[in-house]
């Protein structure tokens, strides 16, 4: 069995969001598909782990954002890695509730769903929760949507003259650059990181050890020489 089929899938990236209660909670997911069109069905398929997956459960609602082809780093590392455990995601997002009472993302978000869930399937790891379609809508019709493939291609640099996401200028590996393995972020001494407040020129090295990951805040034990 060769799984590198698997690679061979297309999706897309979006946000997942739902609530419990007060609380609000999104990740990213890119495991989302329409099952019918009459009566409007979507299915999503999320960890049991996460947050979100307590959230669908608890209120039955979720809603989906497709993100734009434009969407940051950031937005993905805030959505997609941190955990809604230890962070509000949703303070310093540009939101609004639909009619579910579920927040859809409006940051690099082209189009929204929103579901009552209907079914739900134990697929050991994951839940595959089935939505019927209870609003739906465009918010920006200029936008291409992320795709998975998009996403990895310039999150690896592959790409980086097509990837207008990617944040490192060159395909040239450099040694006093670091890579952070959990998102990929890459650390350039050169650039610094002045929103953390180290300074354009701070060598890895001299960066405090309680500095994180600006996506995806792992430790700088997570980083990896070169990129
Ligand atoms: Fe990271």
């Amino acid at each position: 069995m060769d799984k590198a089929a698997f690679y061979k899938l297309s999706y897309g990236l979006y946000v997942v969001s739902s609530r419990k209660d007060d609380l609000f909670n999104g990740q990213i997911a890119n495991t989302i598909f329409q099952v019918t069109s009459e009566p409007p069905t979507i299915a999503v398929g999320i960890n049991k782990q996460n947050l979100t997956h307590e959230y669908i459960q608890a209120s039955g609602k979720f809603a989906v954002s497709v993100l734009s082809k434009l969407a940051p780093m950031q937005l993905i590392g805030l959505l997609g890695f941190k955990c809604g455990r230890d962070i509000n995601k949703f303070e310093n997002l540009n939101s609004r509730l639909g009619k579910t009472g579920v927040p859809i993302v409006l940051d690099h978000t082209i189009a929204y769903i929103e579901a009552e869930v209907v079914n739900e399937m134990d697929c050991g790891s994951h839940t595959i929760f089935v939505g019927r379609v209870l609003d739906c809508g465009i918010l920006n019709a200029d936008e291409e949507p992320m795709t998975y493939a998009y996403y990895h291609e310039v999150k690896r640099g592959k790409s980086p003259k097509t990837a207008p996401t990617y944040q490192t200028p060159d395909n040239v590996e450099r040694e006093d650059r670091y890579t952070c393995s959990v998102c990929g972020y890459v650390y350039d001494p050169e650039k610094g990181d002045p929103d953390s407040g180290v300074k354009p020129g701070t060598q890895f090295a001299d960066i405090p050890a309680d500095w994180t990951c600006p996506i995806c805040g792992a430790d700088k034990s997570k980083f990896e020489k070169g990129g």
